[in-house]
């Protein structure tokens, strides 16, 4: 059997269901050929979403109309703003979702999407055409689907293998089948790879759980939503709870840490650095009394709890054994085993910040297998190279490449893709430079203008977004233009120097004890500004020269990134780099000097070598002409 189709993507996990949507929202015809329908948008380790640097990613998505916020929207049981006391640059939403209602919302959202088709079946081999172009992707099925574009993305599934304890077992996930032909057929195409390594706690029995123990965490009185559009969070919510581990607990882990994969030397991989298993917290950190578990919830209808934090891949009986002695778990079931994972990755260094190879035209890699952990990050290169395909497929010559002043997007793209990885990357606002620009608060501003230009944004978010941006100009306008002077205030009840100078209102949030409920006391005419606009309009005076010192850096940084490096540019040319500069290069392949600079080991030195040489080489080349 032989199909046509525009945009071929493999796997229904976070990348692919985003890179799907976003194909086929651009108006290619997009299939998404997955293992098993069913599985299209399964959690496989936390059920939630967000979180500190994360959760930006979800609302850059949302911004460019992707699905991820909203199926959180309708499927999160609690949702809370982390670091609500501190600066808005660095709160995160995170949002603790059914399990069941979010890949059942996913799956019905995509099963209407309109450009989309939904296969099941396994992707075998990619097919190139005698230029080395994708030309399509043969099934186990035995059916070839050809195609002008595909984007891979397969998770954790390629030569996946399973540990808990000393038994090992071929998987793409527990349960699931992993996917060895599609990893040999990318090996016989040259790419470099490697292993990486995460893992997941079990999962216990809520019914046998003594919850009257425990510590409670409840969610915020009112629920912040993950996407614009979404005006009120209407499923039930719950409370989570809080429990330690204890010096019982870490004896069980030491006196049996020579039966975990990981110290046995049967997982030589590397694991996620900033979520590592409950045996490497003991002995990374053998100086801490009691590590904190979350206990989620996994759904409304569901007493299966996950226990956050305690992620491993001991054997089962030491797992129990170790569980037993945990306040609150002294009775609970084990459900499933917690466990480990194995799989190839994908150097993202030989990937375009399009996301698409460098070596094969058409290819797209998105997710896990570029080396990244976690939904959201896998959901927003899903984003790129689903909008990234479907232009190239359209003959466009525009290309979306976010840069790492737009946004948290831009900075995972830029990170992989130049510096590679050595261990599963994760978000965080720290990788962020232009963090205070960068908000979860502004990025419809940043982001959904650019979404309208490229054609990835629907009809009714572009209206919902420019009546938006009405109010907020309005009230920009109405805090420049109203006035008070000092004596005023003073009568007011306001302390401001004495000073006879007349401030505007936008001058007047600078003090830490005024904001815009303030202002509205002052200008009832302020009072029906919507409490999300003034929260803008706040957040821009309070932090105005922040700001106007990051878009300076900005400036700086977008004229090294105008330089750009030729695709051909052969290092070995480059006069004065040393051997072990040009190595450094030749494997990254920056595309621009700003790139370069960002590459681990480059000297100063040899940047300047190569911007003279750019800057050169044109010259050259028209004396020769
Ligand atoms: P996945 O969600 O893995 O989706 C891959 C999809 O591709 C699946 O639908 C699969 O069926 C399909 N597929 C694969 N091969 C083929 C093929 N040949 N043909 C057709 N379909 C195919 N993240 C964290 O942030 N923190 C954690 O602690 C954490 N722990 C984890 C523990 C485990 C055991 C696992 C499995 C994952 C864990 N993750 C964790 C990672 C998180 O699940 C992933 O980052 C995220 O799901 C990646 O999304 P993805 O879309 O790249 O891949």
């Amino acid at each position: 059997m032989t199909k046509k189709i525009d945009v071929v993507v493999v796997g229904g996990g976070h990348a692919g269901c985003e890179a799907a949507a976003a194909s086929a929202r651009m108006g290619a015809k997009t299939l998404l050929l997955t293992h098993r329908i069913e599985t299209i948008g399964i959690m496989s380790c936390n059920p939630s979403i967000g979180g500190l640097g994360k959760a930006h990613l979800v609302r850059e998505i949302d911004a460019l109309d992707g699905v991820m916020g909203r199926v959180t929207d309708l499927s999160g049981i609690q949702f809370r703003v982390l670091n609500a006391s501190k600066g808005p640059a660095v709160r995160g939403s995170r949002a603790q979702a059914d399990r069941e209602l979010y890949r059942k919302n996913m799956l019905q959202t995509l099963l209407n999407y309109p450009n989309l088709e939904v296969l099941g079946g396994s992707a075998e081999e990619i097919l190139c055409d005698a230029v080395g172009n994708i030309s399509g992707i043969r099934t186990m099925e035995g059916s070839v689907i050809s195609c002008g574009a595909i984007i891979l993305t397969a998770g954790t599934f390629l030569r996946g293998i399973t540990h808990c304890g000393s038994i090992k077992k071929p998987a793409g996930r527990m349960g699931e089948e992993p996917s060895i032909c599609l990893a040999v057929s990318l090996e016989k195409l040259n790419f470099p790879m490697g292993r990486l390594k995460t893992g997941t706690p079990a999962r216990l029995d809520g019914r046998t759980i003594n919850w009257s123990v425990l510590e409670e965490q409840r969610g915020d009185s009112v629920p912040t939503p993950f996407s614009f559009m979404t005006k009120k969070i209407t499923a039930p919510q719950i409370n989570c709870h809080i429990t330690y581990t204890n010096e019982e607990t870490h004896q069980v882990i030491r006196d049996n840490l020579h039966t975990s994969p990981m110290y046995s030397g049967q997982i030589k991989s590397s694991g996620p650095r900033y979520c590592p298993s409950i045996e490497d917290k003991v002995v990374r950190f053998a100086d801490k009394k009691r590590h904190q578990i979350f206990l989620e919830p996994e759904g409304l209808d569901d007493y299966t709890v996950y226990p956050n934090g305690i992620s491993t891949s001991l054997p089962e009986e030491v797992q129990i054994a170790m569980i037993k002695t945990i306040p609150g778990l002294e009775k609970a079931k084990v459900l499933q085993a917690g466990y480990a994972i194995e799989y190839d990755y994908v150097d993202p260094r030989a990937l375009k910040h399009t996301l698409e190879t460098k070596s094969v035209a058409g290819l797209f890699l998105a997710g896990q297998i570029n080396g990244t952990t976690g939904y959201e990050e896998a959901a927003a290169q899903g984003l790129v190279a689903g909008i990234n395909a479907a232009l190239c497929v359209g003959g466009s010559a525009q290309k979306f490449v976010p840069d790492r002043a737009d946004g948290y997007i831009g900075v995972l793209l830029d990170d992989i893709v130049t510096q590679g990885v050595s261990d599963p990357y994760r978000m965080f606002t720290s990788r962020a430079e232009y963090r205070l620009l960068l908000r979860a608060d502004n990025a419809d501003q940043r982001f959904t203008p650019l979404g309208i230009s490229i054609g990835c944004i629907g009809s009714e978010r572009a209206s919902s977004f420019g009546e938006k941006l009405k109010r907020l100009n309005k009230a920009r306008e109405q805090v420049q233009r109203l006035s008070i002077l000092p004596f005023e205030m003073n009568r007011m009840g306001y302390k401001i120097n004495q000073d006879g100078v007349r401030r505007s209102a936008h001058e007047l949030m600078r003090y830490p004890e005024i904001d815009f409920e303030d202002l509205k006391k002052i200008w009832p005419e302020l009072a029906d500004v919507p409490v999300d606009i003034a929260e803008q309009v706040e957040i821009d005076a309070r932090y105005a020269g922040y700001i106007q010192r990051q878009e300076a850096d900005i400036k700086a940084f977008r004229r090294d990134e105008a330089l750009l490096i030729p695709e051909d540019l052969d290092f070995n040319a480059v006069g004065s780099l040393s051997n072990e500069m040009r190595i450094k290069l030749s494997e990254s392949r920056p595309e621009t000097l700003g790139a370069a600079t960002r590459i681990p080991g480059v000297t100063p030195a040899a940047l300047v070598a190569l911007l003279r040489y750019i800057r050169r080489k044109p010259k050259d080349e028209k004396q020769v002409a």
